[in-house]
């Protein structure tokens, strides 16, 4: 399995947010998000077996492990990875850009979905899949990035068109103003989480936080 970067951070997004975590980073995205903030993950990395994944993670005194990229859905031995951590008792979420089909990850327990939902600034808005919207449960979440108006309106569309069974995050593209999202989602009425990425407010924008 090809790994940039293995590291102990705070969990900065999402539901767990501020939460002491492993995160595990694969290489290599099929996605061009204009606004990647981890370019740095298409290419860089080692190829690393599981057990020496395993080792790493056991370095850290921590029991929750994010498995980020990148996309980690594009690693063949990613299932095997996911089952493995959770066998031996870690808390495991894994953070997916949304293109590739999750329903594999049924019937789990100690693992968390965090799918994306990316909107049209991105540019890859159309290579959404969006029969895995259906395949979230109440232990998963959701994350609309949201840059400009016409994200929040498409994002508030996709919602309106699907029942999502877990919590929704609305976050603000690092830079944009989050000000302004939280007006919209008060304006509207939406139930959903104005999420900040705390790890970019703790330490800035950078590799391996
Ligand atoms: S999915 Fe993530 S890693 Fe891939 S291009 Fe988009 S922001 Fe970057």
């Amino acid at each position: 399995m090809k790994i940039n970067e293995i590291f102990h951070s705070i969990q900065g997004e999402g539901r767990l947010t501020g939460l002491p975590t492993i995160f595990i980073r694969t290489t290599g995205c099929n996605l061009r998000c204009s606004y990647c903030d981890t370019t740095y993950a298409y290419e860089k990395g080692m190829t690393m077996t599981i057990a020496e994944i395993l080792s790493n993670v056991k370095e850290y005194d921590c029991q929750d492990v994010c498995i980020t990229g990148g996309e980690p859905l594009l690693q063949k031995d990613m299932p095997d990875l996911l089952h493995i951590l959770v066998e031996k008792g870690y808390h495991c979420s894994i953070e997916t850009n949304g293109s590739q089909d999750i329903s594999f990850l049924k019937h789990r327990s100690h693992l968390m979905i965090s799918l994306d939902l990316k909107c049209p600034s991105s540019g890859m808005h159309t290579m959404m899949k969006q029969t895995n919207l259906s395949e979230l449960s109440s232990i998963d979440q959701l994350k609309c990035i949201i840059k400009t108006k016409v994200d929040y309106d498409y994002a508030k569309s996709i919602l309106t068109a699907h029942d999502i069974a877990c919590p929704i995050f609305f976050q603000p593209v690092w830079g944009s103003n989050p000000t302004k999202l939280a007006e919209w989602i008060l304006t509207d009425g939406l139930r959903v989480h104005l999420g900040l990425q705390v790890h970019k407010i703790l330490w800035g924008d950078r590799k391996g936080v």
